[in-house]
């Protein structure tokens, strides 16, 4: 069995059907990419699972039908959503976001843990671990959004373009701190990006999303053989 499952899931926007029928599983461990181009529907499948969306079909998570279930719900499942855009709260400091990303934790001892394995896993934020949201560059707030994330002791997190506006160094530290994230704990990944070769550097497969239907779906190794992809994604 699948951790997460999404089986011809369609979502919509008022009357709009913009996905209209993605399947998609992710395992245990594992990690998985939704790539596509601008308006493709990766950010409407992200939201889809989090329930921040209409939709019809069927999604699963870890045996059991969340089809439906509001944001609140999915998150307290042990979904954590990193949305485009980053999503942490600018006048909090960013100790305070963390311990905020924790909110419904009681292991005390583990939060600090997790604390300073966030702080370990991205320095900059040890560094302005004191400054408000407000006052981080745009890299630095992607690393606490995706930190926030982490505190949340989640079993799968939904990354939303997490190098989008990046100065290229930047986004490839946030991936190198993806991939740590990967190889150090248990937690499961979706990767949304439109740069195929960063999201390749951490996921094992992937759909490829055209106009809200699924027109690739492989392996890494797979997609990264197709001239489509290649021609489309990997300059080249
Ligand atoms: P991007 O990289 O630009 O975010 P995407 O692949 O994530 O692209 P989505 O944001 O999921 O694509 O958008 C899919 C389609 O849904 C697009 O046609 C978009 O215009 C439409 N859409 C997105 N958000 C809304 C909304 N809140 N209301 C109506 N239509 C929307």
């Amino acid at each position: 069995m699948s951790l997460l499952e999404l089986e011809n899931v369609t979502a919509s926007y008022g009357h709009a059907e913009v996905l209209h029928g993605i399947s998609f599983v992710l395992d245990e461990n594992a990690a998985a990419g939704i790539l596509g181009a601008n308006g493709a529907g990766k950010t409407t499948t992200l939201r889809a699972i989090s329930g921040m969306v209409a939709t019809t079909g069927k999604i699963t998570f870890d045996g059991k039908d969340i089809t439906g279930m509001r944001p609140d719900q999915v998150a307290r499942l042990g979904i954590a959503h990193v949305p485009e855009g980053r999503g942490t709260i600018s006048d909090l400091t960013v100790h305070d976001n963390l311990k905020v990303g924790a909110y419904q934790r009681h292991d005390r001892k583990q939060i600090a843990t997790d604390i300073e394995f966030c702080l370990d896993l991205f320095p900059n934020l040890r560094e302005r671990i004191g400054s408000n949201a407000s006052a981080l560059s745009g890299g630095e707030q992607q690393m606490l959004a995706i930190s926030r994330a982490i505190m949340a002791k989640p079993r799968v997190i939904l990354l939303d373009e997490a190098s989008l506006g990046l100065a290229p160094s930047t986004a490839q530290r946030v991936y190198q701190a993806i991939r740590r994230l990967r190889a150090e704990s248990s937690v499961s990944l979706v990767v949304v990006e439109q740069n195929a070769m960063l999201a390749f550097s951490v996921v094992d497969h992937a759909i490829v999303l055209e106009i809200g239907t699924t027109s690739l779906s492989g392996t890494k190794a797979e997609l990264m053989g197709m001239d489509a992809v290649r021609r489309a994604y990997l300059g080249g």
